[in-house]
């Protein structure tokens, strides 16, 4: 199954993702960990990426489905894949079905992680991550992390005077796909306001896990 993950920034797609790729066997494709990695290994493309995420935009199409494609080559996203935080406007939805369809496949579902935007600007200006072990979570976890103490860190792009950007983009380029999914009859939508194992529940009853 190929599925692709739909909701704003902070609606708790990477968690779904997570436990997803976990139980169902499916690669994780998240264009914000493989833009963070570029960035932080300082890679020409990362140095670009850089300027675009601290401003709460979006990387240009090109550099972006560049890191799509080649990442859809690796062979475990023969097993079915979930992509996370792609695709984020039309265009890069149009582009993604054009590849698959040469790769002889196509997305299946689109689930749409569904938050009110009011959750969302809380959720975000809470959320800390751990930059060694990649666990995600908030001011609740207090400074280390709870999985292997490494200091928990603010993303410099949830700091409040880029979520706004962030939403207001989410809001004109990427909530536009949720009718585009829905005329290809594969939307598929959980209410993402509940604890991350009661979205679970639901993300799997719909997608019939
Ligand atoms: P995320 O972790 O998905 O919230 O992504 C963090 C940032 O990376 C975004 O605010 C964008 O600047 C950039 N980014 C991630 N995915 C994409 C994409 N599909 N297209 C353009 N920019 C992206």
């Amino acid at each position: 199954m190929n599925i692709v993950l739909l909701g704003a920034p902070g609606a708790g797609k990477g968690t779904q993702a997570q436990k997803l790729t976990k139980d169902a066997h499916l690669a994780h494709i998240s264009t914000g960990d493989l833009l963070r990695d570029a960035v932080s290994a300082g890679t020409p493309l990362g140095k670009e990426a850089k300027s675009y995420m601290d401003k709460g935009q979006l990387v240009p199409d090109e550099v972006v489905i560049g890191l799509v494609k080649e990442r859809l080559q690796q062979p475990d996203t023969k097993q079915g894949f979930i992509l996370d935080g792609f695709p984020r406007n039309t265009a890069q939805a149009t582009t993604l079905d054009a590849e698959l369809s040469k790769l002889g496949t196509a997305i299946d579902a689109a689930l749409l992680v569904d938050v009110a935007p009011e959750v969302i600007v809380e959720r975000l200006s809470s959320r800390r991550v751990c930059g060694s072990c990649g666990y995600t979570g908030s001011t609740k976890d207090g400074d280390n992390c709870p999985q292997c103490n490494a200091p928990l860190e603010q993303r410099d792009d949830d700091k409040p005077e880029t979520v706004k950007a962030r939403l207001d983009v989410y809001a004109e380029q990427t909530a536009p796909l949720v009718e585009y999914y829905r005329g290809q009859d594969k939307l598929v939508s959980v209410d993402g306001d509940r604890s991350p194992q009661e979205v679970y529940e639901d993300v799997k009853r719909q997608l019939n896990l």
